[in-house]
């Protein structure tokens, strides 16, 4: 009987990336740190004082967002989670579907990689970037830091600690295995490596930003 348990608890822990209903729970309460940070970006940039950025440009569409839309918004309240607020924006290519499969997605400013992992099931292969403002953003938009999150991607052109430019191509759109038709969750946050988390939650903690939002009010078009 014990061995039972065993076999059970060992199952448990293998699937708590999946991505089903059932499975999310499981998820949550075993992987609250899957998602760590690899770097610690406030030491960081404490050794690196010139690594700063003044304008930000769109993680998807040739940075400007071009032909995609998002179809999920940030803080929209989503049923099949349990009607949690969504964490992050959904961005996606007109054509619908799996067309934006293996699409660039651009680090939306300069900044260091803090990680890239595969995390499996709904999260799948996710990256990690901080970023520190110039005094110029910072007074603009009242934080000193930015971390941007981008995930369900199919595969990474990027490695933890790279320094990466504005508009580097980090990533590439994937759908976590096939968990869902191909799109971006893309994440902003105003603290640097927070827990990773599960991408909705009850609340919306007060360190997630909006994404598009913060984007538009430093946006370059250059
Ligand atoms: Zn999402």
């Amino acid at each position: 009987m014990r061995l039972f348990y065993y076999a059970i608890f060992f199952i448990l822990i293998n699937n708590c990336y999946s991505m089903d209903f059932y499975r999310i729970k499981v998820y949550e309460i075993l992987c609250r740190d899957c998602g760590e940070a690899e770097i610690d970006c406030n030491k960081f940039f404490e050794n690196n004082q010139s690594i700063n950025e003044s304008l930000l440009e769109f993680p998807v569409g040739f940075k400007n967002a071009e032909r995609f839309y998002i179809a999920q918004n940030f803080g929209e309240i989503n049923p099949r989670f349990r009607n949690r607020y969504h964490l992050g924006e959904d961005w996606n290519y007109i054509g619908g579907g799996d067309s934006d499969f293996g699409a660039p997605v651009y680090s939306i400013g300069k900044g260091v990689v803090s990680m890239t992992k595969d995390l499996g099931g709904g999260w799948g292969k996710v990256i990690r970037i901080c970023h520190r403002l110039s005094a110029e953003a910072s007074t603009k938009l009242g934080i000193n830091y930015i971390e941007s999150v981008y995930a369900h991607l199919s595969a990474f052109h990027i490695q933890t600690g790279d320094i990466v430019e504005r508009g580097r191509w980090v990533g590439s759109i994937g759908n976590s295995n096939q968990a869902y038709p191909s799109h971006l969750h893309f994440e902003l946050r105003s603290a640097l490596g927070e827990d990773l988390g599960g991408g909705y939650e009850s609340e919306i903690p007060i360190f997630y930003l909006k994404p598009s939002l913060t984007i538009d009010s430093l946006y370059s078009s250059e």
